[in-house]
């Protein structure tokens, strides 16, 4: 199978912060391997911006040391990286100053698609925007792509959304979620909406409940000081998490288009039901490490013994609307755990009535969707245990991995913020947040955690390398279920 790159445009990206550590992670090795891929038009220009004193040439010498860092040494060369650093600039910008911003004015150009990536610290958005308008640097057909963390609570989330807003329209305003831009996140969709197999249980009938996982077996190593403001609720179920429950949930959209879908997203985040606190469990890693010590707890790793922030997360959560209505949507997140693993599982129900009685080695269908590591699906099913001796039946998996099924083309599936800047340039809306949903998802969030506030309560120890707090496992035990193993 050969993937097909779809042309975008020409254009000109200004990335501020193009000296950080996300640009240099993310944004522009993702850029060379879109290079690579044939989809950055002779013309385009990526325009670096910073406060650091640098000039384009040693702005290209740190790119090309990051796509070194960054890029497999497979899917690189020394000649392209050299044609690639041509479509580099770099200004330098003070987002909250004058400085650059004439220059940069002067830089933009008719004709091509003009983009600006907020890669800043979050209290700089309201700065940038204000200031491109200002100096004329932006124009009306622009885009901005937003950074999270987007507020850290409904009434920031909505200031911001109103800051932005008085320079720019909503159909110029990208906020980025990267777990949209995830290949398996995007198949969510494939799979429910494009298959006549999966929809007609996809309810509350036919699914008993669905379990939504993101394990980490990192801390918060160096961003302790970031982490602490926010732990797990903020950085990752508000969002991340938000977004993978709505793309289980969603009625079909009428179209694969920008509003239908986040108009389907939005319903399922108004109709999520407040959370009792006996439904959600916190925790903090304790100190110790997989082969019994060395490593630091969470609160030495934020320096603050007194820290309530969570590193852990588990809650059980329901949707009311006809769907929904009586299947819980458990969700789980945390940092320091046994295994590195994305997944969402749907565990269906018990057939009706078993012909075979009361066989002991009976378990539900589950589909599994695996977002990382490997890419891909399994759906377990029932048959006959092979041999004589009667029907006894065993539980096997329908394994598929993305990598394997899809040849070459799986084994280089494009990181989400590739995915992600290409549309931003195609002008293509449907994988970033609207202004409501954010806001919708702050609404949900607030109260959980102004509840556990002022209940004054503590997180619970967990062990480095085990599956979280004992009493996550309570959280379903006492509806009768369990927690699928965190495994690789
Ligand atoms: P970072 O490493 O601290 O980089 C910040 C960048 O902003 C640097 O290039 C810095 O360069 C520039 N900068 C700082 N103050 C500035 C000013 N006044 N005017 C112009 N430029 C300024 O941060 P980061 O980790 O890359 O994060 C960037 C954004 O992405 C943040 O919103 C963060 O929440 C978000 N994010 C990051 C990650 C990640 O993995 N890093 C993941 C998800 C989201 P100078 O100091 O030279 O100006």
């Amino acid at each position: 199978m050969v993937s097909r790159v779809i042309p975008v445009d020409p254009f000109d990206l200004v990335i501020f912060g193009a000296t950080g550590d996300l640009a240099r992670r993310k944004i522009l090795p993702g850029l060379y391997r879109r290079y690579m891929a044939g989809q950055i038009p002779e013309s385009s220009r990526i325009i670096g911006s910073a406060r650091s004193e640098m000039d384009t040439a040693a702005f290209r010498t740190l790119v090309i040391e990051a796509v070194e860092e960054f890029v497999p040494e497979a899917r690189r060369d020394a000649a392209s990286m050299k044609a690639f650093a041509e479509h580099l600039h770099y200004v330098r910008v003070d987002a909250t100053g004058e400085n650059g911003w004439p220059e940069l004015a002067g830089m933009m150009r008719d004709g091509v698609v003009r983009a600006f990536y907020f890669s800043v610290a979050p209290s700089l958005f309201g700065a940038l925007a204000e200031r491109l308008h200002h100096f004329g640097v932006t124009s009306p057909e622009a885009r901005i792509v937003v950074e999270k963390p987007f507020g850290r609570d409904l009434e920031t989330a909505r200031a911001l959304n109103a800051t932005l807003a008085e320079h720019f329209a909503e159909s110029q305003i990208y906020r980025i979620d990267h777990y949209l831009g995830k290949e398996t996140v995007q198949n969510l969709m494939a799979v429910r909406f494009a298959n006549i197999l999966f929809e007609p249980l996809w309810n509350a009938r036919h699914v008993d409940h669905v379990q939504i996982t993101v394990a980490e077996t990192v801390g918060v190593g160096g961003r302790g000081q970031y982490y602490d403001k926010s732990g797990a609720m903020r950085d990752m179920v508000q969002n991340h998490m938000m977004q993978l429950l709505c793309l289980i949930a969603m009625e079909p959209p009428y179209h694969f288009d920008p509003d239908a879908v986040r108009d389907e997203k939005l319903k399922v985040i108004r109709a999520l039901q407040p959370v009792d606190a006996d439904d959600i469990v916190r925790g903090q890693y304790r100190a110790g490490g997989k082969k019994g010590g060395g490593e630091p707890s969470y609160a030495e790793d934020v320096e603050d013994p007194a820290t309530r922030t969570e590193s852990y997360i588990a809650l059980k959560t329901q949707i009311a609307n006809w769907r929904w209505k009586g299947t819980p949507f458990y969700l789980r997140t945390g940092k320091k755990l046994r295994a590195r693993t994305s997944e969402i599982a749907i565990v269906f129900k018990e057939v009706p009535h078993s012909i075979f009685g009361d066989e002991e080695g009976w378990r539900e269908n589950v589909l599994v969707i695996r977002l990382q590591p490997n890419e891909g699906m399994n759906l377990k099913v029932m048959i006959k245990e092979p041999g004589p001796g009667g029907m006894r039946l065993v539980q096997v998996p329908l394994d598929m991995s993305f990598a394997e099924a899809l040849g070459e083309d799986g084994a280089d599936i494009p990181d989400a913020y590739e995915r992600l800047i290409m549309d931003v340039i195609r002008g293509n809306q449907t994988l970033f947040m609207r202004g409501d949903e954010v806001e919708a998802a702050w609404a949900w969030t607030d109260p959980i955690i102004a509840g556990w506030e002022a209940r004054g309560d503590r997180p619970k120890g967990y062990d480095p390398g085990s599956s979280g707090p004992e009493d996550a496992l309570m959280l379903l035990h006492r509806d009768g279920r369990r927690w699928r193993e965190i495994c690789e």
